[in-house]
């Protein structure tokens, strides 16, 4: 059987999946990083989507989420979820680095989708440290899977080597547990 926890490293726009997460920033309209890349992959229509939802609303705060369409993507859905920003670790960003990737399971899961790809969020231009945020995103999606059966194939779509060893790593530590 395939593992539901699977390491990737490339581009997530590209992915053939359900829903694609996105690493956004309060305003949901768009950014640098992830968030560029998925916005430019995915076209206006994405832009709109998000718009409404911002009307609707409001900002999304740190380790919440919200889905809409996903434009041109070959994915059906794209959940936004804001990371926290690392402010050195006493802010509460564990908290909320949790937050943001266990809405995201429970959104993409209430909408009936079963595949979905994370980035690493919060690791980019939010400066959490990528070590920790690994750590952090294995525990919490290997935690909820262990409650929850609907959920068939995850993702952590890594960009770069460091974060793909990091997770990499974590995957076949917790693989060897008895
Ligand atoms: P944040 O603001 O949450 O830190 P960033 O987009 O700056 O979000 O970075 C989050 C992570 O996404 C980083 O590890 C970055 O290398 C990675 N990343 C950037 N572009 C892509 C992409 N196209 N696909 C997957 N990961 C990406």
């Amino acid at each position: 059987m395939q593992p539901r926890v699977q390491v990737l490293q490339g581009d997530i726009t590209t992915l053939d999946v359900d829903v694609i997460v996105n690493a956004a920033n309060p305003s949901l309209l768009g950014g640098g990083g992830v968030d560029g890349a998925i916005h430019r992959a995915a076209g206006p229509a994405l832009l709109e989507a998000c718009k409404q939802v911002r009307q609707q609303q409001g900002e999304c705060p740190p380790g919440h989420a919200v889905i809409t369409t996903a434009g041109n993507l070959r994915a059906k859905a794209v959940i936004h979820t804001v990371g926290p920003v690392w402010r050195g670790g006493d802010e509460h960003e564990a908290r909320l680095l949790e937050d943001a990737y266990r809405n995201s399971l429970q959104l993409a899961e209430a909408n009936g989708y079963t595949t979905i790809a994370f980035p690493a969020i919060s690791t980019g231009v939010y400066g959490y440290p990528k070590a920790a945020a690994a750590e952090i995103a294995v525990n919490t999606i290997t935690d909820y899977l262990t409650r929850h059966h609907h959920l068939q194939q995850i993702y952590f779509v890594c960009y770069d080597d460091e974060t793909t060893h990091l997770y990499q790593r974590l995957l076949t530590q917790l693989g060897d547990e008895p």
